[in-house]
């Protein structure tokens, strides 16, 4: 079979530009998200939310990842009370995610959250919402509004629509509107890709708040990577999406990385290294899966924006590897390395690895 790697220039000028939505910006302690700020990549902590050691360890790690924003669950008041240990001994802003118990918020806003997802709708008492509103106004956090699918009054709605959700979080934006506050942040969720997609839609023609962007409950690694990319793209590529949160069923870095890797696909984030690879056919004269997997693992955490190229062969390897910064190609005794569209040298097949991420740590 003829090989069917083809390249295809597209003239830069009908290269489409993403347009982002204009809204007001807000801040949640020194992060800033909303008008022309960098949109945030954001996750939330699984550790045992009464032991704040795990809860410390696993925020560094998502620090480290370049997490901007992690959410905790707050599903009491023991573990609203960790609050300021956790503060103290991470870096990155702090939002609380609280349901039903007004008193949870203001223990957590006493103790130095530095956000609040809350649905004020879940609050009962009209009084304590009151209240509560007051206390986050005083104190200026930024209060995430949600609606979610899955949490829908379904007494009042029938169907789970995007009609349905953007109602549902209207009702309770205006509850902070009445009180003529602004600071909020607003998502819209369902697992369901294209009505998620649809409520942010309508809702942006309404309202100009932040918003967070997501696909709820999307699955496990493989499954929720697919559908958040395309219900992530879908909207990114609209101009919808301040902050994003790829929900995933497994190691909360994951969705950190992923999320850049979203944004990278779109253009909308660049210190990154973007690892291009050949899908690999009979010609393949190196084990490209395996090294692409390697280095992909290895440079991960990079802020670097840089174009690696892993290639099997010499037919089209080349060409390709000249367009990236740095490039392999493979052949039957050796692989010849590309730097810049030049060839630097042939190495060993073995030393692969080893010498792309030499260069790419030099680069
Ligand atoms: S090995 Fe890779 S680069 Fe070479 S022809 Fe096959 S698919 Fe294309």
């Amino acid at each position: 079979m003829l090989c069917i790697c083809v390249r295809v220039r597209v003239p830069e000028k009908i290269i489409m530009k993403i347009k982002r939505h204009k809204t007001r910006k807000v801040r949640i302690g020194d992060l800033k998200i909303g008008g022309n700020e960098p949109i945030a990549v954001e996750s939330m902590t699984n550790a045992d939310v009464y032991s704040p050691s795990k809860i410390i360890k696993q925020i560094k790690q998502l620090e480290k990842a370049g997490c901007k924003l992690v959410r905790i669950s707050l599903p009491d008041l023991r573990s609203a009370s960790y609050i300021s240990t956790i503060k103290k001994n991470t870096m990155i802003p702090l939002m609380g995610d609280i349901h039903f118990d007004y008193r949870i918020a203001l223990k957590a806003i006493e103790e130095g959250i530095d956000s609040i997802r809350l649905n004020p709708g879940n609050i009962r008492q009209k009084d304590k919402v009151r209240l509560l509103v007051q206390k986050v106004k005083e104190r200026k956090i930024t209060v995430r509004v949600g609606s979610n699918a899955g949490s829908v009054d379904r007494n009042r709605y029938k169907k789970n629509d995007a009609d349905a959700l953007v109602k549902s979080v209207m009702e309770h934006i205006r509850i902070f509107e009445k009180a003529k506050y602004y600071n909020l942040i607003v998502s819209l969720k369902s697992s369901d890709v294209m009505t998620t997609v649809s409520a942010y839609e309508k809702f942006s023609k309404i309202r100009n708040y932040p918003l967070h962007i997501g696909i709820t409950e999307a699955g496990t690694r493989f499954s929720g990577t697919v559908k958040s990319s395309v219900g992530l793209g879908l909207l990114l590529a609209r101009g919808l999406g301040d902050t994003i949160r790829v929900s995933l069923s497994c190691d909360p870095v994951e969705e950190i990385y992923t999320g850049y890797k979203i944004l990278q696909s779109l253009g909308l984030y660049k210190n990154m290294v973007d690892i291009i690879s050949c899908p690999t056919c009979g010609r393949a004269g190196i084990d490209v899966e395996k090294i692409a997997a390697i280095i992909e693992n290895r440079v991960r955490g990079l802020n670097r924006k840089l174009k690696v190229a892993v290639m099997g062969c010499i037919v089209n390897g080349p060409g390709e590897a000249r367009e990236a910064d740095i490039g392999v190609a493979g052949s039957s005794k050796e692989a010849i390395l590309f730097k810049k569209g030049k060839m630097v040298k042939k190495i060993d097949p073995d030393k692969v690895i080893d010498e792309l991420v030499g260069y790419i740590e030099k680069f």
